[in-house]
């Protein structure tokens, strides 16, 4: 007996028969004696036809807006729960994120969780409801809606868990848990027993979609252990925490992320100030650089090139010619056709040739690699975007096939 958070993605809910076979979930574990809050996302792809009615009408509209509608994805799955639930004779109560108690950032589309006030949550389960919660939403200090970012469902669920302790913070989805790579591209992929915070804070943000990134870095700092696993199958998942068993793996798994574009810059005065220049200018537009490689300098002038978030692309482009004009750089040039392809494990710290094996897949199968980065758990490479499903799976083979 306890309290239980459960969150329910998208395909978990996207028609009335998977909505009741939530709701057999989660009144079976409230049947046990427990505590349920239950986090749910929009139903199937009901946040991206959402998107799409926006862009029809306005692509500038202001994130605010965007936000409103965003949101309304949410509050149709928890009315929709709430009466299954209700149907299956159980107490339950559905709540908005305001009402639930989710204050954030204002920073519309990308809001971050300031706190949740719990006494709204905490008098409803006082009350023996069973409390299904929208997630993905909160409010403003200003009292308006706001979003947390695509996948943020799982980062809402998560935070009631922290504010509320918990004994259990349940994550289901469409597959089994946590893999050595997505299970739906890659056949032989392996479901993890385990992973560490830090593997899977990597994986995350590096691509695997399976969970929000903010959603595994917050349970890091709370020492929540959460538990990934499948609402259509009664399969084990896979336990996210501290420290992980090693599988006698190497690494935990290989993750693919095509909202990337690179930029390149050629024939810059090689002197002290320009990339300081370059990123502040960035910067100071919000974009956010991630792999970033200069070339030697030759004939007092060197070439840099760094990757961005694929919508960031142009606004760099554009910021970067102007500089560029400025200084008597030579051209700036986009390129939106490239992946990163990384591969994460904690054993990577300890074992040598792991990125030389990564590279060797590569090699073998005629891939060309643009550009590296490295961190102690992990290898990212920067190659065309057509060669992203191939890479994955010869970097699977490379490190699993032969176990
Ligand atoms: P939900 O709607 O339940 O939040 P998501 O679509 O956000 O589900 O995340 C689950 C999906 O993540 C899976 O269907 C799978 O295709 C994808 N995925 C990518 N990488 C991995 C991985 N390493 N392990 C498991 N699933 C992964
Ligand atoms: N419905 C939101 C999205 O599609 C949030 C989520 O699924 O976690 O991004
Ligand atoms: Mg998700």
């Amino acid at each position: 007996m306890g309290l239980i958070v459960q969150k329910f993605g998208g395909t978990s809910v996207k028609d009335a028969e998977r909505v009741m076979n939530v709701a057999k979930i989660v009144t079976d574990t409230y049947k046990k004696g427990n505590n349920v809050v239950v986090v749910v996302s929009a139903q199937g792809d009901t946040t991206d036809d959402l998107i799409d009615k926006a862009n029809e009408i306005n692509p500038d509209a202001t994130n605010r807006e965007k936000d409103m509608l965003l949101a309304a994805g949410e509050q149709i799955s928890i009315a929709l729960l709430a009466m299954a639930i209700q149907k299956l004779g159980y107490p339950v109560v559905s709540l908005l994120g305001w009402q639930a108690g989710f204050e954030t950032t204002s920073m519309h589309t990308n809001a971050r969780i300031r706190r949740i006030n719990s006494e709204r949550l905490k008098s409803e389960l006082d009350r023996r409801n069973i409390v299904v919660v929208a997630g993905f939403q909160g409010i403003s200090r200003y009292g308006d809606v706001t979003t947390l970012g695509r996948g943020g469902s799982d980062t809402s669920a998560v935070a009631i868990a922290c504010a509320l302790h918990a004994d259990l913070c349940q994550i289901y989805t469409d597959v089994e848990g946590v893999y050595t790579a997505d299970p739906r591209k890659v056949k032989n992929a392996k479901k993890l027993g385990e992973i560490s915070y830090d593997e899977m804070l990597e994986l995350a943000t590096l691509g695997a979609q399976v969970l929000h990134n903010r959603s595994v870095e917050m349970a890091k700092k709370y020492n929540l252990e959460l538990e990934v696993l499948s609402s259509l199958t009664n399969a084990p998942g896979t336990i996210v925490k501290e420290t992980a068993k090693m599988e006698k793996m190497l690494i935990s798994g290989v993750a693919k992320d095509t909202n990337v574009a690179r930029i390149s810059i050629t024939e810059l005065p090689d002197k002290p100030g320009i990339v300081f220049k370059i990123f502040s200018k960035l910067s100071s537009k919000d974009i956010n650089i991630d792999i970033i490689l200069q070339s030697v300098g030759r004939d007092n002038t060197k070439d840099i090139a760094f990757t961005v978030a694929k919508e960031k692309g142009k606004q760099a482009l554009e910021l970067l010619n102007e500089y560029a004009r400025e200084i008597g750089a030579g051209s700036v040039v986009l390129d939106e056709n490239v992946a990163k392809v990384s591969i994460v494990g904690a054993g990577m710290e300890t074992h040598a040739g792991v990125a030389s094996k990564m590279f060797e897949a590569l090699y073998d199968n005629q891939i060309n690699i643009q550009m590296i980065s490295t961190s102690e758990i992990k290898v990212s490479v920067l190659i065309d975007i057509n060669d992203a499903d191939r890479a994955v799976s010869a970097i699977h083979s490379k490190f699993f096939d032969a176990e």
